[in-house]
């Protein structure tokens, strides 16, 4: 028996068929196989999954925060079920009327300038995509990212390919790293956010120097990063960044793969710093992943390099139908029910008082950051030595909140507090309620 995701309430009776299957024949990522207990999900409505046994959960991580709009959000479903049984594939030479509508749908909400939109299947390859045109639109080969950063696990494949499309793209050199600004762990001894941009801004204007400017083609960052802590950049700091790549012929690509598309409270993370990016990579959010998508939004100018002359990229699947259908009903559902403008109510009016209320009670709690529904508490064992709490307290953490309900997303010694954009003030409440329950136990046992 198959479950549903639509919203029908049919819990799965699968008789642990689930589990066995994905035990026997599933191989999962980033993981040792062998000690794997995956949780079997059967279905998912707004901000709640449930397994295969009925159990339902607050999802507070978005699952890998994507799920932007919710779980089984209707309209998408529906946009999903008909594009299907219009044309449910068709290669990327032809043109199709969801395409378009998809890059529509995408540069209304891009800055000025920015007006065509190359399909990828997710963030890496969007990743792959934008620096390889910031490559070809300078002549240039390095590009410059954080030390604190992911941008997906691609790069070899076409590296390790045979034919004509190599050449252009041998590109796995010229990587060079730089410290991005942080706070609360700050590599630049900054006692002030002030001080921090600043320093932040030397350090990379050095580096740039150091590694000749006429060689670099990019600097990718994420506006705010995400996996690596949900890092948002200090005042001046991104314009800082720009001003440098302005000076020197440098390409900025913005990594919104995590932050776009409503999670920080704007349609796009960079919204809120005042910066216009040449390069923009999206995924996740765009469609909350129903159907993997990701894409380049790209700057007039950088398209125009690619008028006469081939752009050497592609893939079966970029701007695959059911996708971008997906993108269509996605960005609409969210104009229409206004899902960016409660991202940023509730991490004004909620998250943002709420976290800190639990931060003054818990003294397991080091920091608290974030912006919309993207939050980090960052857990510590002595807030005076900031030394991050163990792997084992971050399991328990985890049993805790999962004990009450709350599917959590950990990374390291932080509790990302990362619920759907569409979170209701009630689920945030109850969702804060159970933090403090399980942050008591945390408490108790790490600082005793
Ligand atoms: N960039 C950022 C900021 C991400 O968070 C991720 C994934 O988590 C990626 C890129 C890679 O995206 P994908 O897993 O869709 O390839």
């Amino acid at each position: 028996m198959t479950s549903t995701t639509t919203g029908a309430r049919g819990v799965e009776s699968d008789g642990g068929a689930t589990l066995r299957l994905d035990r026997a024949h599933v191989f999962h990522s980033w993981s040792a196989q062998a000690s794997l207990a995956p949780m079997a999900i059967a279905g998912g409505r707004g901000c709640e999954v449930w397994d295969v046994e009925g159990r339902t959960y607050l999802d507070f991580s978005s699952q890998l925060v994507n799920i932007n709009i919710g779980h089984g959000h209707p309209a998408v479903v529906a946009a999903i079920q008909e594009q299907a049984a219009v044309l449910p594939t068709i290669s990327p030479a032809h043109a199709n009327l969801a395409r378009g509508r998809a890059a529509e749908a995408i540069v209304r909400h891009a800055p000025e300038g920015m007006s065509k939109v190359f399909f990828t299947n997710g963030g890496a390859d969007a990743n792959e995509n934008a620096m390889r045109m910031a490559r070809l639109h300078t002549g240039r080969d390095k590009v410059l990212s954080a030390y604190r950063s992911y941008h997906g696990n691609t790069g070899a494949a076409v590296v390790a390919t045979g034919d004509w499309r190599r050449m252009p793209n041998e590109f796995a050199r010229g990587h060079v790293h730089f410290f991005g600004p942080y706070l609360y762990r700050s590599d630049f001894w900054s006692t002030s956010a002030e001080q921090e941009s600043e320093r932040a801004l030397a350090h990379l204007a050095r580096v740039v120097e150091s590694e000749g400017p006429g060689t670099i083609a990019a600097i990718l960052l994420e506006t705010v990063v995400g996996t690596g802590g949900v890092l948002v950049p200090p005042p001046g700091y991104l314009a800082g960044v720009r001003a440098l790549c302005d000076a020197h012929g440098i390409m900025l690509i913005l990594d919104e793969v995590m932050a776009g598309f409503g999670r920080t409270g704007s349609w796009f993370a960079f919204d809120q710093f005042d910066v216009r990016p040449d390069l923009v990579t999206f995924a996740k959010g765009v469609n909350s992943g129903y159907v993997p998508a990701g894409g380049v939004i790209i700057s007039d100018e950088i398209a125009a390099t690619f008028d006469e002359r081939v752009f050497p990229g592609g893939l079966t699947y970029s701007g695959h139908p059911l996708a971008m259908a997906a993108i269509v009903a996605t960005i609409e559902a969210m104009e229409e029910e206004k899902v960016v403008e409660n991202a940023a109510r509730v991490g004004t009016d909620l998250l943002a008082p709420g976290l800190a209320a639990l931060a003054e009670r818990h003294p397991v709690i080091g920091d608290v950051r974030g912006l919309g529904v993207f939050w980090a508490l960052e857990l510590v064992t002595d807030r005076a030595t900031r030394t991050p709490v163990s792997a084992a307290a971050m399991g328990r953490l985890k049993a805790e909140l999962l004990a009450r309900n709350l599917l959590p997303f950990l990374a390291n010694n932080r509790l990302h507090v990362v619920p759907p954009c569409v979170v209701t003030d009630d689920e945030v409440n109850r969702a804060l309620a159970i933090v403090d329950e399980a942050l008591t136990v945390i408490d108790q046992e790490v600082t005793a």
